[in-house]
């Protein structure tokens, strides 16, 4: 069928663009119909149906073909990974155990604070601590209560929140004071520099310069995952 027929191809004169469209078309046609033709073989069918027929202006896909290339795209689409990152989150893996909540406490150790302004967390020693939200780092220092912290600031809808992060392993901080931090960024590593009893994370959030409980502000402020 697909076989030159010496003779057929000089009886008719036909415009090269056709043509050409055709070729393509009958092309692509033997590809998604699983038998591929080669552009020689095509370009003979193109000659023969040319000349024997004006060149059709249109080609219906074979259903075949368009089930396909429907699979394809599909294929396409669910190889693409839909991450969605909340521009706030826990500034360590969340289900860490919580210890010491905010507020009111008994003296815990010597030259621990009565009043707790922010919320003991347990994810392990040498566990990341990480920027709560986007942010610039405004402290990389140590003292004798906090030991190795690190404080950032934020703006979270037009408001300035600050987040510290306590007890850190000296020296694990890997950002510097002005530098830009995105949310989930490793900060520190989580040890029990300073005053401690334990290996935690201690962890303040202050709003407009004033201390809340960061559990509740986290809970409050992390929103749904919109993928779950
Ligand atoms: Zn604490």
């Amino acid at each position: 069928m697909l076989q030159p027929r010496p003779g057929a191809s000089p009886r008719a004169h036909f415009s090269r663009k056709p043509a050409t469209a055709l070729l393509a078309s009958l092309l692509a046609a033997s590809f998604w119909a699983g038998h591929p033709m080669t552009a020689e073989a095509a370009e003979v069918a193109v000659g023969i149906e040319a000349a024997e027929a004006p060149a059709p202006q249109t080609y219906e896909v074979p259903i075949t073909a368009i089930a396909a290339s429907t699979a394809m795209l599909a294929a396409e689409r669910d190889s693409v990974e839909i991450t969605w990152r909340s521009p706030i989150q826990w500034p360590v893996a969340e289900g860490s155990p919580i210890g010491n909540g905010f507020g009111y406490r008994g003296n815990v150790c010597a030259g621990c604070s009565t009043y707790h302004l922010g919320v003991d967390l347990f994810p392990g020693y040498g566990a990341p601590a990480m920027a709560m939200a986007d942010g610039v780092v405004t402290a990389v220092s140590s003292n004798g209560g906090w030991g190795s912290y690190v404080a950032i600031e934020h703006d979270i809808n037009g408001q300035r929140v600050n987040s510290l992060y306590a007890h850190l392993i000296p020296g694990s901080a890997p950002v510097v004071p002005g530098q830009f931090v995105e949310v989930g960024q490793t900060i520190g590593q989580v040890g029990n520099s300073g005053t401690t009893t334990a290996t935690h994370l201690h962890f303040e959030i202050t709003v407009g310069g004033g201390h809340v409980d960061p559990i509740w502000w986290l809970r409050t402020n992390i929103p749904a995952d919109p993928t779950l």
